[in-house]
């Protein structure tokens, strides 16, 4: 807690002893009380050297704003509400400033203005700020329904920055909620899902990731190696990778939502036709951000795909009916993590 640190020496008038010199402005994790929460914030101060201990720091009008914002924000992140800069960033996303975004909402001219300056949002406009971000199909509506609030000039640019964003995002929305739909009956974190809630944007990675390192990758084989990292990591940690649920089913162990993962944008999908049917190929996509995995992550999948990576289909399905996780559930049940601590050979 005792933080305090010197961010720079400045000549000065000193309120203090009412003559230019040089003052030191500092920063220190300090508390405050707001709105009957206490919260921890990055005070910044002016220290007086020549003025005695109990009167020797001042804090001017600018700086004081500047110091409330940071309670205000202190307190939002404490309350899981959009901090002022966040809230920004949302109106940067789509080009807008604080009265157009206020506009594109139907609300008040400044009430925007309000939020990324003095006044506390209540959930209902956080969650609408955020839906616009998340989904930029919902931002198409807002400005098409208060469209009479711009200029045609303003309107034709602003709707086209949000179609440019409904192009870029709007189908790794739809498909995130299509997946979501699907895990609605796992909201908790549970022995189903190894202890963590579904993280979308992690499969994709993990997906990229084998997509990279492991070749002739397709439908069947990809499934089982999401199960087996997940399984690994379990073991080892006591949560899976994913949040992912499985089930057994004839080829072994199957995610809930395999169909719709692997139409997630960031993956790569080729149909081909082997033999009359229709076999989908998942080809390495670059794009994709690896970087985001945790050193015990990387590990986890690189035990598998090494161990894997020349298996075919038939090979690793064998393989996994093997498994204590299989011969122990029934068919069509969901495969409980625990059962995973106990795998054949790997580990
Ligand atoms: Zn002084």
């Amino acid at each position: 807690m005792n933080k305090d640190y010197l961010i720079s020496t400045i000549q000065m008038d000193c309120p203090i002893c009412n003559k230019v010199h040089s003052l030191k402005l500092r920063k220190r994790l300090t508390q405050s009380i707001f709105k009957d929460e206490t919260v921890d914030y990055e005070e910044v101060y002016y220290l007086c050297p020549l003025g005695d201990e109990e009167e020797n720091e001042f804090v001017p009008a600018g700086l004081m704003d500047e110091n409330l914002l940071r309670v205000r924000d202190a307190y939002r992140q404490k309350k899981d509400l959009l901090t002022s800069n966040e809230i920004a960033d949302i109106r940067g996303y789509y080009g807008l400033t604080q009265s157009d975004f206020s506009a594109l909402l139907g609300w008040g001219d400044v009430t925007v203005t309000r939020y990324e300056t003095k006044t506390i949002q209540d959930e209902t406009y956080d969650n609408i700020m955020r839906m616009v971000y998340e989904n930029p199909m919902f931002a198409l509506e807002c400005i098409n329904k208060h469209k009479d609030r711009f200029t045609l000039e303003k309107y034709t640019k602003i709707r086209k920055n949000v179609a440019n964003k409904v192009e870029e995002v709007g189908n790794l929305y739809l498909k995130k909620q299509e997946i979501n739909s699907l895990y609605v009956n796992f909201p908790e974190e549970s022995e189903l899902n190894g202890y963590k809630k579904l993280d979308i944007e992690k499969i994709a990675s993990v997906i990229g990731y084998f997509s990279q390192f492991v070749d002739n990758l397709y439908k069947v084989k990809l499934m089982k190696l999401l199960w087996y990292a997940d399984a690994i990591f379990y073991g080892r940690h006591g949560k899976s990778m994913t949040g992912l649920v499985y089930r057994h089913m004839p080829l072994g162990a199957l995610p809930i939502a395999y169909d719709e993962i692997i139409y997630l944008p960031t993956v790569k999908v080729v149909e081909e036709i082997i033999y009359d049917d229709i076999s989908y190929r998942i080809c390495p996509n670059k794009e994709v951000n690896i970087s985001g995995f945790s050193l015990e992550e990387l590990s986890v999948l690189e035990t598998v795909a090494t161990t894997f990576k020349n298996h075919k289909s038939k090979e690793i399905i064998d393989y996994m009916h093997k498994e204590k996780a299989y011969t122990d559930t029934l068919p069509n049940q969901i495969i409980p993590y625990n059962l995973a601590k106990q795998l054949n050979e790997l580990k």
